[in-house]
């Protein structure tokens, strides 16, 4: 019989993308709909890694499953960090094109476009304490958004080994060499060592 995963997270994407990864191994996914999880989950740590252990931490009390959660965002130099991890936060409810605009216009008149993306994922339940792995990928800030693909800040995240911004990667060569990927394959190597 299969064990047991939880995945905390709401976004149908991450989910699928998660499933796939877990497909020929000795785990099963399950999401937070399939523990019946409904609640809030407190985010307002001030790091990425913070955030992830909370998230994961919380869904290991309601049902002491190990369970994986990730937070991630963008990290702006020359803007102190901004939006950090309030990336998802900043202009709640805006669409995204509005967001890029205005973060476009706190960068007008900065010599410094540099930013990264960062990921931490965090594995709560398998150990007595929480693993963390953190991912991240270092770009600039574009002086207008290109690219029809991927999502949020992409089209404003220029990635210079490829002269291209995330948004015009596919998401296989978005995958290779992003945050998220580079937390994931962590993750995977410990998991792989350890606990299959
Ligand atoms: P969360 O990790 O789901 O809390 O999302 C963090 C936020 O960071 C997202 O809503 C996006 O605004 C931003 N973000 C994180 N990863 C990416 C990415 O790969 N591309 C574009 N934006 C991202």
């Amino acid at each position: 019989m299969k064990k047991q995963i939880v995945i905390a997270t709401n976004n149908a994407n991450k989910l699928k993308e998660f499933k796939s990864l877990f497909e020929n191994t000795p785990y099963e996914v399950l999401s937070l709909g399939d523990i019946n999880f409904n609640g809030d989950i407190k985010e307002d740590e001030e790091t990425f890694q913070d955030n992830a252990v909370i998230k994961a931490t919380t869904i290991h009390k309601f049902t002491n499953l190990p369970v994986i959660a990730d937070d991630s965002g963008l990290i702006i130099n020359a803007l102190d960090g901004f939006p950090g991890v309030n990336s998802a936060r900043f202009m709640e409810g805006a669409p995204y094109s509005l967001k890029n605009a205005a973060i476009i216009k706190m960068l007008e008149g900065h010599s410094d476009k540099s930013a990264k993306f960062v990921a931490a994922i965090a594995l709560v339940g398998l150990e007595p304490f929480p693993q963390v792995f953190i991912g991240e990928v270092k770009g600039m800030i574009t002086s207008e958004p290109k690219g029809e693909d991927g999502f949020g800040y992409d089209p404003i995240f220029f990635y210079p080994h490829k002269q291209k911004t995330f948004a015009e990667l596919t998401i296989k060569e978005k995958e290779e060499i992003s945050h998220r990927g580079k937390a994931t394959a962590l993750l995977f190597e410990y998991l792989k060592e350890h606990h299959f």
